[in-house]
């Protein structure tokens, strides 16, 4: 017997707060909308967001950008990479993470991940010794954080600079440290999936005061750098003020202002997450059939999705199982589809890069399902999913225990 029909949507995220609304509101009300519009002794929200994000995530410096992807590549070119440089990237990504790889001129070489979905850091090491890259945009796909101590060991040993994308980790912490700050720089999304909600938008950490100065340049600063909210000291803008392009990639007050409260309020969307995230995973893993990832002591994460494998699935059953949880209003995405389906993480669909060859990557995303856990779920329904995806596993994989 079949549990009941879920009902709620897996795409709709919470209201935006009343606080974020009143802000947002009151900045449509001063006609304010740029960032670099301000009034005399005036802080933009942009400057003000900029400032609480670097002490909310312990970093020196911070910069808003109009995109999780445009922090990326302005990351890259303020890291100097371009034409003819290689940049290593997990096999199991977004298309923004290689889109902005090839953006910026670059190379992407896709790395292999592990059945627990981490970067691969023994294929690292391969390919950082095969094509001597200039990078590693360590990419914490759907929240899952490879050994963050020994990728940093084996980037620093290397020579390599390490960049983060951490548009599922915001908040993640691996060994106390958060995620975003092992390397030279991490870069944050606030699109509407995300662990933030401003419809669009992106964030870009760093300690280094020279990689800041290029990147809020880049961003679009014009000469109005001294408007930021979390920069480096003028000095660091002499050199470099006339040396970057504009990339014109800037956040606007509106966007921020709708930010601002919802950073007060993370740590508190986090633990909503887990909570929802602990009780599909403790009804999964009563089946024998589906492998839940392994999560590391060392990690804390983000559960806002949640992954399993079903491993030896043929594409027949992999259907028949997401066309089930379907039919009981179960939204899973199955990563072993030949064709691209919705937002795109499959390294075959990204054909204006070379094609890649990631065997152990392929295996993994042949069984792999991904589910999304909007915070407008309550712990119960979570269950009642749960009971879903394990019906419709047993249903067509019956000698499952
Ligand atoms: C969403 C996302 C990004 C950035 O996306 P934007 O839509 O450009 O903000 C980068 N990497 C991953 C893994 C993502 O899911």
């Amino acid at each position: 017997m079949l549990p009941i029909r879920f009902d709620k949507s897996f795409t709709q995220q919470e209201a935006i707060p009343e606080d974020s609304i009143a802000a947002a509101i009151e900045v449509m009300r001063s006609g304010r909308l740029h960032r670099y519009n301000v009034a005399p002794g005036e802080e933009s929200q942009v400057a003000a967001l900029e400032r609480e994000v670097a002490a909310w995530q312990g970093s020196r410096y911070a910069l808003a950008c109009s995109s999780g992807g445009a922090a990326l590549r302005i990351a890259l070119r303020a890291a100097g990479i371009g034409v003819g440089d290689v940049v290593l990237t997990n096999g199991f990504t977004l298309a923004p993470v290689p889109g902005a790889i090839v953006a910026v001129g670059a190379r992407p070489v896709l790395v292999e991940i592990t059945e627990d979905l981490r970067l691969d850091l023994d294929d690292l090491q391969r390919q950082i010794a095969r094509h001597r890259p200039a990078a590693v945009m360590a990419s914490h796909m759907r929240g899952h954080l490879c050994d963050m101590d020994l990728l940093t060991r084996i980037c620093a040993d290397a020579g390599v600079l390490l960049i983060e994308d951490c548009a599922h980790t915001m908040g993640a912490r691996w060994n106390g440290r958060r995620s975003g700050s092992f390397g030279l720089a991490g870069a944050f999304s606030s699109q509407t999936y995300k662990h933030l909600n401003s419809g669009e938008g992106g964030l870009l950490v760093s300690d280094d005061p020279d990689f800041m100065a290029r990147a809020i340049i880049l961003s679009g600063s014009y000469m109005l750098y001294g408007r930021h909210g979390a920069a480096p000291k003028e000095q660091y803008f002499e050199r470099v003020r006339l040396k970057m392009p504009n990339l014109s990639a800037r956040m606007d007050n509106l966007r921020a202002a709708i930010l601002r409260p919802q950073l007060v309020e993370i740590e508190d969307a986090l633990r909503r997450w887990n909570e929802r995230y602990r009780a599909v995973s403790e009804i999964l893993d009563s089946c024998r059939a589906i492998m839940l990832p392994r999560r590391p002591a060392a990690e804390a994460f983000v559960g806002s999705s949640i992954q399993f494998r079903l491993p030896e699935i043929c594409g027949e059953v992999a259907r028949k199982i997401v066309a089930d949880a379907a039919d009981l209003g179960v939204e899973l995405k199955w990563f072993g589809a030949a064709e691209p389906v919705g937002f795109t993480s499959a390294h075959p669909s990204w054909q204006y890069m070379e094609t890649q060859e990631l065997p152990r990557t392929d295996a993994v995303m042949a069984g792999l399902f991904d589910m999304r856990l909007p915070l407008t779920f309550e712990v119960e329904d979570c269950r009642q999913i749960g009971q879903i995806i394990v019906a419709c596993v047993r249903r067509h994989l019956p000698d499952c225990g």
